[in-house]
Parts: C-alpha cells; sequence; structure tokens
C-alpha cells in the first residue's frame, strides 16, 4: 500500500507515532485491575479536557455512536426536540433524533452561516414541551464554531437538555461542558485528541441522568444506564489498544498542556485562513469571527472544478484535502489542522494548493523557492 501521503482532511488526522508505538503493547485482560485502573484513570483525565466534574465515558465506536448514545437514551417516540441545523452534522443530530421515532423541530440555517441567538429563544419559548435542544459546536462541513455558551444560557433556564456534538472540536478549542451547561456532550477519537479513529467519548450531567433514569430507552449497546451502573463503567470489552493510546494522546497533550495545544490549532487555523486570503481565496464562513479553530473551509474560485483541484492535490502532490460534502460538492475545499498537525504541513499544503491552482488556470505568483520545485 502507498503510504506516502499527508493526510490533511478533518479527522481522521495523522497520528503521532507515539501513539502507535503505545498502542503496539500486549492486550491485556479488560477485567483485570491493572487494565481497569488505566481505563478508569483515562476517563478521569477526559473530564479535564471536556471542563467537566459530569461523568465521562470511553466507548468503542466512532463519534457518531456518542451522539447516537446521546439522543437513543433521553428520547422516547414522540418526544419533541429542537434541532438546530447549519450543515452535515447537525443535519446528523436530527436524523438521530427521527431514527428514535422523536418529533423534530427544526432550526435550520444555511449551510455557512451562524446560529442566531434569537431564534433559539423564541423556538424554546414558543414550545415549552422541548425535551431536548441539539446543535453542533464545531460544524466541519462549513467550518463554522457556533455559540454554545450563549445558547446554554438560554437552554438552562428552560426543562430542555442541550445536547452537543463537540466532535472535531474537543481538544482543539475551548470546551467548558460545566460553565456552558451542556447536558449531553459527544465526542470522539480521531480530531483534536490525536488518535486513530474507534473510540468515543460522552459527558453526562445530572440534569441529563434525571432524565434518563424515567426513559424507556430503545437501545442496549449504548445504553448509558449500563455504563454508569457497570463497576467497570464499561459493559463490554473495551478497546484496550485504544485506551494504551488514549493514555499517550493525553500525556502529549498534558506536555503542552491543554491551553497551548488549543493555542496550536487557533495560530494554525488563522495562518490557514490568512495564506488563503493571500492566494486570493476567499473563506466559506459567512461570518469570519465564526471560522473554525480546528478546520478551514474555502471557496473554489470562479472557474475552477473543486473536485479537481482534491484529485490533483492528491495525484500531483501526495496531499489529501476534503472536498465539499452534500450541494457543496466541488464548490468548496476543507483543510483540516487538527491533532498531531504542525507548521510544516501547513506550509507543503498550502504551497501545493498554490500551485495545483495555478496548474488549473488560476492566476497567481508562485514564490521563486517554488518555481523550480513546481517543475518535478
Ligand atoms: C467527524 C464528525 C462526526 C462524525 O464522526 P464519526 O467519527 O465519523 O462517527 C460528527 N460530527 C462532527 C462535527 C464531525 O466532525
Amino acid at each position: 500500500m502507498n503510504e506516502d501521503f499527508l493526510l490533511m482532511i478533518p479527522g481522521p488526522i495523522p497520528v503521532h507515532p507515539r501513539i502507535f508505538r503505545a498502542m503496539s503493547m500486549k492486550i491485556m485482560p479488560h477485567r483485570g485491575e491493572e487494565f481497569n485502573k488505566l481505563f478508569m484513570e483515562q476517563s478521569e483525565r477526559m473530564k479535564k479536557i471536556f471542563k467537566t466534574k459530569n461523568d465521562v465515558f470511553l466507548m468503542a465506536g466512532s463519534g457518531t455512536a456518542a451522539m447516537d448514545a446521546a439522543i437513543a437514551n433521553i428520547i422516547q417516540p414522540g418526544d419533541k426536540v429542537l434541532c438546530i441545523t447549519s450543515g452535515k452534522f447537525g443535519e446528523r443530530f436530527r436524523d438521530i433524533v427521527k431514527a428514535y421515532k422523536g418529533t423534530v423541530v427544526e432550526l435550520k440555517y444555511e449551510w455557512g452561516s451562524s446560529i442566531n441567538i434569537e431564534d433559539v429563544k423564541k423556538a424554546l419559548e414558543k414550545d415549552p414541551s422541548i425535551k431536548a435542544v441539539t446543535m453542533v459546536h464545531n460544524e466541519t462541513s462549513t467550518g463554522v464554531r457556533n455559540p454554545v455558551a450563549e445558547i446554554g444560557k438560554i437552554v438552562r433556564s428552560t426543562k430542555a437538555l442541550l445536547v452537543v456534538d463537540t466532535i472535531s472540536s474537543l481538544g482543539g478549542d475551548n470546551i467548558e461542558v460545566d460553565n456552558w451547561g451542556i447536558d449531553l456532550c459527544a465526542s470522539g477519537s480521531q480530531k483534536c485528541i490525536g488518535l486513530p479513529p474507534g473510540m468515543c467519548f460522552i459527558s453526562v450531567s445530572q440534569r441529563a441522568w434525571d432524565v434518563i433514569e424515567k426513559t424507556d430507552g430503545t437501545c442496549y449497546y449504548l445504553n448509558l444506564k449500563k455504563y454508569k451502573n457497570n463497576k467497570y463503567k464499561a459493559p463490554y470489552t473495551q478497546p484496550v489498544s485504544m485506551t494504551y493510546g488514549l493514555k499517550e494522546a493525553l500525556d502529549i497533550i498534558d506536555e503542552y498542556g491543554l491551553e497551548n495545544w488549543i493555542k496550536k490549532h487557533e495560530k494554525l487555523a488563522k495562518a490557514t485562513r490568512e495564506a488563503a486570503k493571500t492566494l486570493g481565496l476567499k473563506l466559506f464562513p459567512q461570518d469570519e469571527t465564526t471560522c473554525s479553530n480546528t478546520v478551514t473551509s474555502i471557496k473554489v474560485p470562479e472557474g475552477i472544478d473543486g473536485q479537481e483541484l482534491v484529485k490533483l492535490m492528491r495525484e500531483n502532490h501526495g496531499i489529501i484535502i476534503a472536498g465539499g460534502q452534500d450541494h457543496l460538492k466541488g464548490k468548496i475545499i476543507r483543510i483540516g489542522h487538527m491533532g498531531s498537525i504542525t507548521k510544516k504541513e501547513i506550509i507543503v499544503t498550502m504551497a501545493c494548493l498554490q500551485m495545483t491552482l495555478k496548474d488549473l488556470g488560476y492566476k497567481t505568483e508562485l514564490a521563486p523557492i517554488l518555481n523550480p520545485i513546481s517543475k518535478i
């Protein structure tokens, strides 16, 4: 298999070799004392990343499993959920609610725009029977960061639970589960935490437990009551190797310090945006102040085929970036700068982006040092 590529999509991300070395350790018995001590310690450490005193569970599955768990445990058929959507992942929450036969009240925004807090307030005032509100903190499909803290304040003053997807921002942006009033916070391993795909995380508040205890959820594997009541906080075999990897990933984050790890993401995001603007490109989010810390989405310039751009980046330079999803296919590109990504990967990605755009007929002047390289 050709491994000569650089993965610059918004997750999964290139995994640091330290993590793979840790994961290659022999499998321990999953009910043994040693493994369980390790497992419980990592869930305690995850609380620091979520900035919460709530329970945090580590589960096998990709991020969507945590989203699924968040909904399945609180919704019974007919229960009303306000689903705020402004992209692919907000829509995923809506679809999960539908799958569990909840009644969706959708607050829908154009992809690329941000959520209007007043609309949320009005929707909740209009219908006090709304049991939960779902939203995405960092909408990966558009590169927009949504105002969770402000929405949390509104939701807190009602009986509804706040359910948030932080899959592409946990570790790479500031998340304050307790201060923001997030009742169920779903996240995943393969983005800013720096692990391979395969583990997900969920935090559960006391308000959420009060609802979960009274809800006859239609799930088996993801039944949170079973996780809570299990001696090991995991009713089934844990992803053992991923747990070794998580310890190493959290050690790496600790060595930086969480705030510096977040800062690193912030700096890379800003640099990527500025580099794109220097190339004469336009950012996709309508309001630049809402731009994500972890993924940059850029409009494909007029007259350029976005799908071809992504393809040539891969074929000519071995750099894998993401295109747009659904109706944005061919219209935007997305560059991830999560987890182990550093300045050097951004330098090559943006330089190769410029060369590829030039190959496709975009008017741009290469830096003199790139001229000889572009001819290889
Ligand atoms: C990646 C991502 C998901 C999907 O996670 P999976 O791990 O593929 O299940 C959900 N929401 C957001 C915001 C994401 O970025």
